[in-house]
C-alpha cells in the first residue's frame, strides 16, 4: 500500500541548473494478496517509477509505502534486506534479470545465496523445484540464457523472481516484448503461480488488451499521477476519466454493443513536459471535455458509482461520459 507517494528527479537543464522534475504525484494505490493491479498509461507516466519506489529501489521524497501492513518507508540495512526478498520485479527484457554470463542455474540459485543458506543439495533440488514451477525441466541448469528463446527467458526469469517467496511481484512490461502466443503462456504461467502462491501483482503494461485479461483492477496514470482507479470491468465498460476513455478507445476489444465508444479518440497535442505541468487538471490541454474551471482547479479524487476513484471535474461540474459534450473522434 503506498500513501501520498512522490518521487522527485533532480534533472539538468543547461550547464549548471538542476531542476526538480516530479516523476510521481500523490499516488495512493493498494493491492490486496494475491491481487493483480494493472498499472497503465503512455510512456513516460510514472508506471515504473512507481513499481521501483513500492520495492524501494528508489527512495520517494514523501509518502508512506506498508507492506502487510507494516511501515517500510525508512526500512534500511537489515530491516531492508528483509523487505526486498519480500517483493521481486520481473523487467521487459529477461537480460535485466539474468547475467548473460551466469548459466541459469546459479542466475535462480544467486537469490537464495544472498538470502537463504542451503546446505548443497538442498539448494540444487530448491532450484530444479523452481525450474518445474515454471514449466522447465532440471536439467537446463547448465545453460546459458542466450540458449532459451524469449519466452523461456522471461520464465527463468519469473523462477527467479519467485525463488523467495516474494508477497508482491512488480511485472514491468513483462510480456511486452514476446509474440501473442508466448504471451499468452507466460501469462498463463503467472496466474498460476498467483493461484499456487498467493503473491499479488503490480503488473505494469502498455497493452490494455493484457491488461483487461490478468488485471482484477486497473489503475491509470498520466503525468505522474493516478487519474482513474476501479475494478476492471467497470474501468473498461465505463471508464470515468477522459484520459482513460481515450487509452481504451485506441485498443480494438471486440464489444457490439459499444461499438460507438469504441471509435478512436485522437487527443490533440502533445504529452506536456513534465518539469512544468500545466496548471490546474493536467490534462486539461489536450482533454476533448476541458471547461474553464479545469485550467485552474487541481480535481480532487472522488469515488466512482460501481468502485474506484477518479480525479476529474466532469463528476461533479458536468455532464458525464456517455452521452456528453462533442469529442474530437476521426
Ligand atoms: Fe478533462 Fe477537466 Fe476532467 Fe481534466 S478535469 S479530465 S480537463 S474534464
Ligand atoms: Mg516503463
Amino acid at each position: 500500500e503506498a500513501r501520498g507517494l512522490d518521487v522527485t528527479f533532480r534533472v539538468r537543464r543547461g550547464l549548471v541548473r538542476r531542476v526538480p522534475l516530479r516523476a510521481v504525484r500523490s499516488v495512493d494505490l493498494s493491492i490486496g494478496a494475491g491481487e493483480t493491479l494493472g498499472l497503465v498509461g503512455e510512456s513516460g507516466s510514472g508506471k515504473s517509477t512507481t513499481g521501483r519506489a513500492l520495492l524501494r529501489l528508489i527512495e520517494p521524497e514523501r509518502g508512506t509505502i506498508r507492506l502487510d501492513g507494516v511501515d517500510i518507508t525508512n526500512a534500511s540495512g537489515a530491516e531492508l534486506r528483509a523487505v526486498r526478498r519480500r517483493m521481486q520485479m520481473v523487467f521487459q527484457d529477461p537480460y535485466s534479470s539474468l547475467d548473460p554470463s551466469m548459466v541459469i542455474g546459479e542466475s535462480i540459485g544467486e537469490p537464495l545465496d544472498v538470502h537463504e543458506r542451503l546446505p548443497a543439495a538442498r539448494r540444487q533440488q530448491r532450484i530444479i523445484e523452481l525450474l518445474e514451477h515454471v514449466r522447465l525441466s532440471g536439467r537446463h541448469l547448465d545453460r546459458y540464457p542466450y540458449e532459451f528463446s524469449g519466452g523461456q527467458r522471461q520464465r527463468i526469469a519469473i523462477a527467479r523472481a519467485i525463488a523467495l517467496n516474494p508477497r508482491l511481484v512488480v511485472c514491468d512490461e513483462a510480456v511486452s516484448a514476446l509474440d501473442v502466443s508466448t504471451q499468452n503462456q507466460v501469462i498463463n504461467l503467472l496466474e498460476r503461480i498467483q493461484r499456487e502462491f498467493g503473491i499479488s501483482y503490480l503488473f505494469i503494461a502498455h497493452d490494455l488488451a493484457v491488461v483487461r485479461h490478468i488485471a482484477d483492477r486497473v489503475a491509470v496514470m498520466y503525468l505522474g499521477e493516478l487519474v482513474e482507479t476501479g475494478p476492471k470491468d467497470r474501468l473498461f465498460d465505463r471508464p470515468a476519466h477522459p484520459y482513460t476513455e481515450a487509452l481504451l478507445s485506441a485498443v480494438p476489444i471486440p464489444d457490439p454493443q459499444r461499438q460507438r465508444a469504441r471509435e478512436r479518440i485522437v487527443l490533440q497535442g502533445d504529452v506536456p513536459d513534465a518539469l512544468n505541468p500545466p496548471s490546474g487538471c493536467t490534462f486539461h490541454t489536450r482533454c476533448p471535455y476541458a471547461m474553464p474551471v479545469c485550467r485552474e482547479v487541481v480535481p480532487e479524487p472522488t469515488e466512482v458509482t460501481g468502485g474506484g476513484m477518479v480525479r476529474c471535474h466532469l463528476q461533479t461540474e458536468g455532464p458525464t461520459l456517455a452521452g456528453g459534450p462533442v469529442t474530437e473522434i476521426s
